[in-house]
């Protein structure tokens, strides 16, 4: 098959894919993946033939600028549809695919593919949040409220031009986003994704995809971990990292507990602003968190629903801190599920007081109950197939969509 993959410039969103297109092309299928430049070296490592978007390129840089506020990344993509569109429309009918991926928030691969009646499949990084109830709080809802109302106009009037443009069809759900195709992937497991009715027999929970081979290869001194004391990972992942004030409140809080810390400080931060790194602290701009994490015995993270999978994925007790609300819906999901506590899940997200973070570390490492739901939510992921399951289906869907539908839901 001819697959053509759609993606949005986050590592969030690429890295689940990496894994899938590794294992689609070695079962011999052409894969054609589109995104920023950036993302050439990783994409290729596992396969794929790349290609940039047209310039001037969606940036990593912009989706992060707006990523804390829901409505504000709405409008931007809404943008870079209006932009991508003429484009992607006479690529896509030039190389006639079999099949296209698309993310679920890279609306400019649902629209084209449904423009052109192209079998299509969503490749869903997070939880399917659509629908389900008593995950919001009043303070939540006034957050978003108070980011919607500024970014509502906009968002108004960039849905007319596109409808204006290519007709009613451009939107062919009620809701927007996650866009959806006619197969949905979703790379968690059905029994952790909280309930929706919002999902039907096209949504398949693969779990994550998890494949160390295709990650982008990163450096880390093995040698300095040390034996004999717990080993603590914290990453606020790769959009939210720039946030030099929690490193140093991390650093006071933590500098006297007994475990050792790996920090992934994110790549734009400067290690060298962050003051006096304390001896029980190893810190880098990026780690090889999937080689990392099998050796940790716990994991403060922001609540990216990567980190938290992987997190779970090899059975790890979490202390979230999430700084935005989707995060914190993940973050509360692991509550629930018992793998791990929440802190700073109030908006603005991820303020805490320093003696947080500390005393739920302590309690994530000594109640062993926290450790034992993060590893049967492990064992539920594992049991979903992962990278090579999604790539079962992504075949079951490149055959006829008609014959497909019902023994695609049996799968
Ligand atoms: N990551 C990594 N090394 C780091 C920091 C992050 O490999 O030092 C990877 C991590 O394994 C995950 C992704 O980057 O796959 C972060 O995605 P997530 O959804 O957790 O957060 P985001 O970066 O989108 O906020």
């Amino acid at each position: 098959m001819k697959i053509i993959f759609l993606n949005v410039p986050g590592h969030g969103h690429v890295n689940p894919t990496l894994a899938l297109v590794a294992e689609l092309k070695q079962r011999g299928h052409h894969i054609i993946y589109y995104n920023n430049i950036t993302f050439a070296a990783s994409i290729q490592q596992s396969g794929a033939e790349f290609r940039p978007y047209p310039d001037p390129q969606p940036t990593a840089a912009a989706l992060a600028e707006k990523a804390s506020s829901l409505p504000q990344v709405s409008v931007w993509l809404l943008e870079q549809s209006q932009r991508l569109l003429p484009w992607l429309l006479e690529e896509l009918h030039q190389e006639s695919p079999d099949l296209v991926v698309f993310d679920s928030i890279c609306l400019w691969g649902m629209q084209a593919a449904h423009l052109l009646s192209i079998p299509s499949v969503a490749s869903i990084t997070t939880f399917v949040t659509e629908g389900v109830k008593g995950v919001f709080t009043w303070q939540d809802g006034l957050a978003l409220a108070g980011q919607a109302v500024t970014a509502l106009p906009r968002l108004i009037s960039q849905r007319r031009q596109l409808v204006r443009t290519y007709g009613p069809e451009v939107f062919p759900h009620s809701h927007i986003f996650p866009c959806i195709g006619d197969t949905n992937l979703v790379y968690t497991s059905r029994e952790f994704q909280p309930e929706t009715d919002f999902i039907n027999d096209s949504f398949h929970f693969v779990g994550p995809s998890i494949d160390t081979a295709v990650r982008e290869p990163a450096a880390f001194p093995w040698d300095k971990l040390e034996n004999g004391r717990p080993l603590v990972y914290l990453s606020l992942g790769t959009i939210y990292h720039n946030k030099a004030a929690f490193y140093r409140m991390a650093f006071a809080a933590l500098a006297s507990h007994p475990a050792q810390f790996v920090l992934s400080a994110g790549r734009q931060t400067d290690i060298t602003t962050l003051g006096p790194i304390p001896n029980n602290f190893i810190v880098r701009n990026f780690v090889p968190q999937l080689e990392l994490l099998p050796r940790v015995d716990a994991f403060i993270t922001h609540g990216g629903m990567n980190s938290i999978n992987e997190g779970l994925y090899f059975g790890k007790p979490l202390v979230v801190v999430p700084q935005q609300l989707e995060q914190t819906i993940n973050a509360r999901q692991v509550a629930r599920a018992g793998a791990g506590i929440v802190l700073g899940d109030r908006p603005p997200y991820g303020r805490i007081h320093a003696q947080e973070l500390p005393h739920a570390l302590t309690q994530v490492l000594e109640d062993v109950r926290y450790r034992q739901a993060a590893e049967a939510i492990g064992q539920s992921f594992r049991g979903a197939g992962g990278y090579r399951r999604a790539a079962d289906i992504i075949e079951m869907a490149g055959v006829a969509q008609g014959e497909t539908g019902g023994r695609l839901a049996s799968l």
